[in-house]
Protein backbone atom coordinates (compact mmCIF):
# COMPACT_ATOMS: atom_id res chain seq x y z
CA UNK A 1 0.00 0.00 0.00
CA UNK A 2 2.86 2.21 0.85
CA UNK A 3 6.30 2.67 -0.92
CA UNK A 4 9.55 3.86 0.09
CA UNK A 5 12.70 3.23 -2.31
CA UNK A 6 16.35 3.09 -1.28
CA UNK A 7 18.03 4.76 -4.46
CA UNK A 8 21.57 4.19 -5.13
CA UNK A 9 24.30 6.61 -5.53
CA UNK A 10 28.33 6.52 -5.22
CA UNK A 11 28.53 7.17 -1.27
CA UNK A 12 25.65 4.49 0.34
CA UNK A 13 22.11 4.66 -0.37
CA UNK A 14 18.99 7.67 0.04
CA UNK A 15 16.08 6.51 1.09
CA UNK A 16 12.92 8.08 -0.48
CA UNK A 17 9.93 8.37 2.50
CA UNK A 18 9.62 6.52 5.53
CA UNK A 19 6.59 5.09 5.37
CA UNK A 20 4.19 4.11 8.11
CA UNK A 21 5.55 3.77 12.15
CA UNK A 22 7.61 0.20 12.38
CA UNK A 23 8.18 0.18 8.94
CA UNK A 24 11.91 0.94 10.44
CA UNK A 25 13.24 -2.76 10.28
CA UNK A 26 12.00 -3.46 7.43
CA UNK A 27 14.12 -0.79 5.19
CA UNK A 28 16.98 -1.24 7.60
CA UNK A 29 17.03 -4.62 6.32
CA UNK A 30 16.42 -3.84 2.72
CA UNK A 31 19.52 -1.73 2.75
CA UNK A 32 21.30 -4.28 4.48
CA UNK A 33 20.43 -6.63 1.75
CA UNK A 34 22.22 -3.83 -0.56
CA UNK A 35 24.86 -3.72 1.22
CA UNK A 36 24.98 -0.01 1.37
CA UNK A 37 24.53 2.57 4.27
CA UNK A 38 21.80 4.87 4.20
CA UNK A 39 23.40 8.15 3.96
CA UNK A 40 20.15 10.77 3.45
CA UNK A 41 16.43 10.00 4.30
CA UNK A 42 14.25 12.05 1.83
CA UNK A 43 10.66 12.88 2.49
CA UNK A 44 7.96 14.12 -0.30
CA UNK A 45 5.62 15.80 1.89
CA UNK A 46 4.76 15.45 5.71
CA UNK A 47 2.11 13.29 5.62
CA UNK A 48 2.18 10.55 8.24
CA UNK A 49 2.31 7.57 5.88
CA UNK A 50 5.36 8.73 4.41
CA UNK A 51 7.22 9.89 7.68
CA UNK A 52 5.92 7.11 10.03
CA UNK A 53 9.34 5.63 10.33
CA UNK A 54 11.22 8.34 10.50
CA UNK A 55 11.96 9.01 14.02
CA UNK A 56 13.01 5.16 14.44
CA UNK A 57 15.29 5.65 11.46
CA UNK A 58 16.87 8.65 12.61
CA UNK A 59 17.49 7.33 15.81
CA UNK A 60 19.01 3.68 14.05
CA UNK A 61 21.27 6.10 11.54
CA UNK A 62 22.55 9.34 13.39
CA UNK A 63 24.64 10.21 10.52
CA UNK A 64 22.12 10.22 8.04
CA UNK A 65 20.93 13.86 6.89
CA UNK A 66 17.18 14.44 7.15
CA UNK A 67 15.70 16.30 3.99
CA UNK A 68 12.29 17.88 3.27
CA UNK A 69 11.05 20.54 1.60
CA UNK A 70 11.15 23.91 4.00
CA UNK A 71 7.29 24.35 3.37
CA UNK A 72 6.52 21.01 4.69
CA UNK A 73 9.04 21.01 7.61
CA UNK A 74 6.78 23.27 8.86
CA UNK A 75 4.16 20.05 9.39
CA UNK A 76 6.88 17.88 10.68
CA UNK A 77 7.09 20.44 13.76
CA UNK A 78 3.21 20.45 14.01
CA UNK A 79 2.86 23.60 12.60
CA UNK A 80 -0.33 23.88 10.85
CA UNK A 81 -0.62 27.50 9.61
CA UNK A 82 -1.38 28.24 5.76
CA UNK A 83 0.10 31.26 4.12
CA UNK A 84 -1.99 34.08 3.00
CA UNK A 85 -0.77 33.59 -0.57
CA UNK A 86 -1.61 30.13 -0.48
CA UNK A 87 -5.59 28.65 -1.64
CA UNK A 88 -7.03 28.87 2.32
CA UNK A 89 -8.41 25.31 1.68
CA UNK A 90 -8.62 22.93 4.67
CA UNK A 91 -5.27 20.77 4.99
CA UNK A 92 -6.34 16.78 4.68
CA UNK A 93 -5.18 13.48 5.32
CA UNK A 94 -3.00 12.62 8.78
CA UNK A 95 0.02 15.43 9.40
CA UNK A 96 1.48 13.74 12.75
CA UNK A 97 4.52 15.48 12.81
CA UNK A 98 7.90 13.90 14.15
CA UNK A 99 10.77 14.93 16.76
CA UNK A 100 12.76 14.52 14.11
CA UNK A 101 13.85 17.62 12.34
CA UNK A 102 15.42 17.81 8.89
CA UNK A 103 19.09 18.67 9.04
CA UNK A 104 18.67 20.59 5.69
CA UNK A 105 15.49 21.54 3.37
CA UNK A 106 15.44 21.14 -0.02
CA UNK A 107 14.06 23.63 -2.61
CA UNK A 108 13.14 22.60 -5.73
CA UNK A 109 15.72 22.83 -8.96
CA UNK A 110 18.47 21.33 -5.67
CA UNK A 111 19.88 18.26 -6.65
CA UNK A 112 20.22 15.83 -3.59
CA UNK A 113 23.25 13.18 -5.24
CA UNK A 114 21.16 11.93 -8.25
CA UNK A 115 17.69 13.30 -7.81
CA UNK A 116 16.50 16.67 -8.94
CA UNK A 117 13.89 18.03 -6.83
CA UNK A 118 10.81 19.12 -8.05
CA UNK A 119 7.81 20.92 -6.80
CA UNK A 120 4.57 18.77 -6.72
CA UNK A 121 2.35 20.74 -4.87
CA UNK A 122 -1.19 20.41 -4.21
CA UNK A 123 -1.47 16.99 -2.43
CA UNK A 124 0.16 19.14 0.13
CA UNK A 125 1.78 22.31 -0.12
CA UNK A 126 5.21 21.58 0.25
CA UNK A 127 5.25 18.31 -1.70
CA UNK A 128 8.44 17.63 -3.82
CA UNK A 129 8.81 14.86 -6.40
CA UNK A 130 12.39 13.68 -7.04
CA UNK A 131 13.74 12.68 -10.85
CA UNK A 132 16.62 10.54 -11.09
CA UNK A 133 18.97 12.56 -13.94
CA UNK A 134 20.71 8.88 -14.67
CA UNK A 135 17.58 6.96 -15.91
CA UNK A 136 14.92 9.59 -15.51
CA UNK A 137 12.86 7.56 -12.82
CA UNK A 138 10.66 9.98 -11.46
CA UNK A 139 9.80 9.48 -7.81
CA UNK A 140 6.35 11.04 -7.66
CA UNK A 141 5.17 11.10 -4.59
CA UNK A 142 1.08 11.38 -4.43
CA UNK A 143 1.30 13.35 -7.46
CA UNK A 144 -0.07 9.82 -9.04
CA UNK A 145 -0.99 6.68 -7.42
CA UNK A 146 -0.77 3.44 -9.31
CA UNK A 147 -2.73 1.38 -6.79
CA UNK A 148 -5.68 -0.07 -8.68
CA UNK A 149 -4.95 1.73 -11.91
CA UNK A 150 -3.00 4.96 -12.40
CA UNK A 151 -4.74 8.22 -11.00
CA UNK A 152 -3.72 11.73 -10.34
CA UNK A 153 -4.65 12.49 -6.79
CA UNK A 154 -6.77 15.44 -8.21
CA UNK A 155 -9.81 13.24 -8.31
CA UNK A 156 -10.46 9.98 -6.36
CA UNK A 157 -9.81 6.92 -8.28
CA UNK A 158 -12.83 4.49 -6.91
CA UNK A 159 -10.77 1.56 -6.30
CA UNK A 160 -8.16 3.72 -4.36
CA UNK A 161 -9.71 6.61 -3.33
CA UNK A 162 -7.26 7.51 -0.09
CA UNK A 163 -4.55 9.43 -2.23
CA UNK A 164 -7.07 12.11 -3.41
CA UNK A 165 -9.22 12.09 -0.35
CA UNK A 166 -5.76 13.58 1.52
CA UNK A 167 -5.27 15.94 -1.14
CA UNK A 168 -5.19 19.55 0.13
CA UNK A 169 -6.57 21.43 -3.05
CA UNK A 170 -7.02 19.44 -5.93
CA UNK A 171 -6.34 22.06 -8.86
CA UNK A 172 -2.65 22.76 -7.23
CA UNK A 173 -2.87 18.82 -7.60
CA UNK A 174 -4.40 18.73 -11.24
CA UNK A 175 -1.48 21.57 -12.40
CA UNK A 176 1.26 19.50 -10.65
CA UNK A 177 0.53 16.19 -12.27
CA UNK A 178 0.73 17.95 -16.09
CA UNK A 179 4.06 19.62 -15.00
CA UNK A 180 5.21 15.88 -13.92
CA UNK A 181 4.45 14.30 -17.38
CA UNK A 182 5.92 17.34 -19.23
CA UNK A 183 9.14 16.13 -16.88
CA UNK A 184 8.72 12.76 -19.77
CA UNK A 185 10.01 10.71 -17.03
CA UNK A 186 10.96 6.82 -18.19
CA UNK A 187 9.65 5.00 -14.53
CA UNK A 188 7.19 6.49 -12.43
CA UNK A 189 7.72 5.38 -8.89
CA UNK A 190 4.56 6.84 -7.01
CA UNK A 191 4.07 6.63 -3.23
CA UNK A 192 0.97 4.03 -3.46
CA UNK A 193 1.09 1.34 -5.74
CA UNK A 194 3.24 -0.28 -8.64
CA UNK A 195 6.22 1.25 -10.75
CA UNK A 196 5.44 2.10 -14.56
CA UNK A 197 7.40 1.41 -16.90
CA UNK A 198 6.86 4.26 -19.82
CA UNK A 199 4.13 6.16 -17.97
CA UNK A 200 3.39 8.57 -20.76
CA UNK A 201 0.30 6.79 -21.76
CA UNK A 202 -0.90 6.24 -18.28
CA UNK A 203 -0.09 9.37 -17.16
CA UNK A 204 -2.09 11.55 -19.94
CA UNK A 205 -5.08 8.47 -19.20
CA UNK A 206 -4.81 10.05 -15.25
CA UNK A 207 -4.74 13.53 -16.30
CA UNK A 208 -8.05 13.20 -18.87
CA UNK A 209 -9.48 11.44 -15.99
CA UNK A 210 -8.40 13.48 -13.35
CA UNK A 211 -9.70 16.53 -14.95
ZN1 LIG B 1 0.29 11.82 1.09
Amino acid sequence: MVNAYLVEEEDGLTLVDAMLPRAHKKILAAAETLGAPIRRILLTHAHGDHIGSLDALAAALPDAEVLISARDARFLAKDMSLDPDEPQEKLRGGYPGAKTRPTRTIAPGERVGSLEAHAAPGHTPGQLAFLDTRDRTLYAADTYSTLGGAATTAKANPRFPLPAMATWHKPTALATARAMRALDPARLAPGHGKVVEAPAAAMDRAIARGA
